[in-house]
């Protein structure tokens, strides 16, 4: 689809629905090895519309993955442009400013204990956001984006490389001092080799920060196939909080501190999870409405569906923040975000 092509209003091409597969069905099926454990056994869980993954999870360590792992070019086609949105530009403005803010503490995070003129790569940058705000900070900042399109009007201080793989986009050796890669993670074909590449190209001791969706929350667990952070089927693997550490220790990686609170994304993801569980309200509808569209388009859905929507994130936030508050002091994040180190030993891959 062209960036001017502009959707009918209520439709949304890059929701898919997601439905539980049938119990009868719920029986272990032979799949290729587990990236994390290597178990080839793995029990259908979701049905995704409109595709012929379904989603299975790992019977021993309970990965989550689509089966059969699509290619690259079908992977491609689960990304329209809209859902980038325009450059600078992903939501609309007044979220989009709440964003900003929110962001702010993220960039603190993101850049503390690092020293003046640290080089930092973001994984997956996008738009690169991440980058301007350490580049403001004084680092030296690099990204790397599968996607041309998704990473034009980047910052300019962002030197930008764009690349299928993180492989491919060949970085020297030891050659960065800390390496994000912000809920982009789920969404490559090959985590362990992704984390061979990242282990390679960081300092002996350097710092990875690695955010991804916790696949064993109670978000994830209550909500099921309505779980907004499922995001199917561009999310080709979900990880529950215990695989990743384990992945990452295989890899030679030291995890030092897993964060369970995420602002940004968990009181929103129990709002809009409940939405999709409880109401007729089409998938995601809240997060399609807040969602930045073209100047002069017209807004999504009917005025008394938006009427709805406003009024269940007024009714919904303090609630899911609440929520968020309680999974935090549980140490159960919707969300997570692990810092680690690189340790000495080779990346065994
Ligand atoms: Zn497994």
């Amino acid at each position: 689809m062209s960036q001017d092509e502009s959707l009918p209003p209520g439709s949304s091409l890059y929701e898919h629905g997601v439905t539980e597969v049938a119990a009868s069905e719920r029986t272990s099926v032979t799949v290729a090895a587990c990236p994390v454990c290597g178990s080839d056994e793995a029990t259908p869980r979701f049905e995704i519309e409109g595709v012929p993954q379904r989603m299975v999870v790992c019977t021993k360590c309970g990965l989550g993955r689509l089966h059969p792992m699509p290619d690259a070019e079908t992977v491609r086609h689960y990304y329209p442009n809209e859902y980038y949105g325009e450059p600078g530009i992903k939501f609309q403005s007044l979220v989009e400013r709440l964003v900003r803010i929110v962001g702010a503490r993220h960039i603190s995070f993101l850049s503390g204990g690092l020293h003046g003129r640290a080089r930092v790569l973001d994984v997956g940058c996008g738009r690169g956001v991440i980058l301007g705000a350490l580049a403001d900070r004084g680092f030296e900042v690099h990204g790397v984006e599968v996607s041309e399109g998704a990473a034009r009007g980047a910052d300019p201080r962002a030197e930008i490389r764009v690349a299928p793989t993180l492989a491919d986009a060949g970085y020297p050796d030891a050659f960065f001092d800390q390496v994000i890669i912000w809920h982009v993670f789920e969404h490559l074909e090959d985590p362990r080799a992704t984390l061979a590449s990242i282990h390679r190209i960081l300092k002996p001791g350097g710092r990875f920060i690695i955010a991804v969706p916790n696949f064993s929350s109670r978000q994830a667990r209550l909500t099921g196939p309505a779980w907004f952070h499922l995001d199917l089927p561009r999310h080709l693997y979900q990880f529950p909080l215990a695989a990743l550490n384990d992945l990452l220790r295989q890899t030679g990686f030291a995890p030092e501190s897993v964060h369970h609170f995420s602002l940004r994304q968990n009181p929103f993801g129990w709002v809009q999870s409940a939405l999709n569980l409880w109401t007729r309200l089409p998938r995601n509808a809240l997060y399609t409405l807040l969602h930045h569209r073209a100047p002069g388009a017209q807004p999504p859905y009917e005025a008394a569906t938006r009427r709805w929507l406003w009024f269940w994130l007024v009714v919904g936030t303090p609630i899911g923040l609440g929520l968020t508050l309680l999974e935090t002091a549980f140490r159960n994040g919707a969300t997570v975000h692990v810092v680690a180190r690189r340790s000495s030993a080779a990346s065994p891959l």
